[in-house]
């Protein structure tokens, strides 16, 4: 028995269905259920709630978020392995699972799902990167989502928080920190994992603001900001060449020195500019 729920400790799951970690699919499980609560408490409250949850895994997570009383879970695996350790959890919890087989970056869950809804996950860093991205971009705003609560590497979690003028400040800090108040919530060794991947990780938590703390049309921001930071070591005016006829004036006109380079530049600015540029084009 472990300390949350009536289910064999995960070692025991993990032995008994043969889930020896894959690294083609960035599998480093937490084996430790009362860090899987402490996790899946990070994301608020759930009595009430619904969550999706991408990679499962054998269901540490999953069973850290049911403990603390998410009223339905929706899972998405890849790893056809997991399907009976998953099944087991769902049996314990009747009525609050869902499993989905498949690759998170290829199904659209949110059609399984009614709001309040959020969305939990310790996910491989490339695949959480680009879901991340995708969730912070939907076709409008507010998203389906209250908040994301995700586990990444540590550098990776550094640079969703980032403030201007530092290194880790670029297109995920002002994709996410424009519409949503970003923090990081939980440090994680190495060892809180099995197998220890290289890196330190954190637990990022994005609750979704009402609206934008700035005006700004979300592809003309996007399609600045990934310009911007794309030459980050040039200077606006010439990173930002060909985006509108008068770059400098625009410039300008946002509050933005032609010499500056991206990675000073305000969000608050990047909106400005954004603006100025949709209406010169
Ligand atoms: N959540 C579990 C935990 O915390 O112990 C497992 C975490 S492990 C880092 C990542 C999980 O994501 C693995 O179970 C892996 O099979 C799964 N995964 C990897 N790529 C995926 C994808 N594209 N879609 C869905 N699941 C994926």
């Amino acid at each position: 028995m472990s300390a949350i729920d009536d289910l064999p400790p995960l070692r025991e799951v993990i032995a008994q269905h043969g889930l020896s970690a894959r690294k083609a699919l960035g599998q480093n499980f937490l084996l430790d259920l009362n860090l899987t609560s402490k996790i899946a408490r990070q994301a608020g409250d759930l009595q009430g709630v619904s969550v999706l949850e991408v990679g499962p895994g054998p269901g540490g997570l999953t069973r850290g978020l049911l403990a603390e009383g998410a009223k339905r879970v929706l899972v998405i695996e890849k790893d056809a392995r997991c399907q009976p350790a998953l099944e087991e959890i769902k049996t314990a919890y009747p009525g609050r699972l869902e499993i989905l087989e498949g690759d998170a970056l290829k199904v659209n869950p949110m059609d399984h799902l009614t709001p309040p809804m959020r969305i939990v996950a310790n996910l491989p860093y490339n695949v959480g990167t680009e879901l991340l991205v995708r969730w912070l971009t939907p076709a409008s705003w507010p998203p389906v989502w209250d908040s994301l609560t995700l586990m990444f590497q540590r550098e990776v979690a550094d640079r969703i928080v980032a403030q201007p003028g530092s290194k880790a400040y670029g297109r995920l800090a002002v994709l996410a920190q424009w519409r949503c108040e970003a923090r990081i919530a939980m440090s994680l060794p190495p060892e809180a994992f099995s197998p220890p991947p290289k890196v330190s990780s954190a637990v990022v938590h994005l609750k979704a603001l009402p609206e934008p703390r700035f005006a700004a049309d979300p592809k003309v921001l996007e399609r600045v900001v990934a310009q911007a930071f794309n030459q980050r070591r040039k200077m606006l005016r010439a990173a930002l060449k060909g985006i509108v006829q008068d770059l400098e004036g625009c410039l300008r006109e946002a509050g933005i020195a032609p010499t500056d380079r991206a990675e000073v530049v305000p969000l608050e600015a990047f909106c400005a500019l954004a603006r100025v540029v949709k209406n010169a084009v």
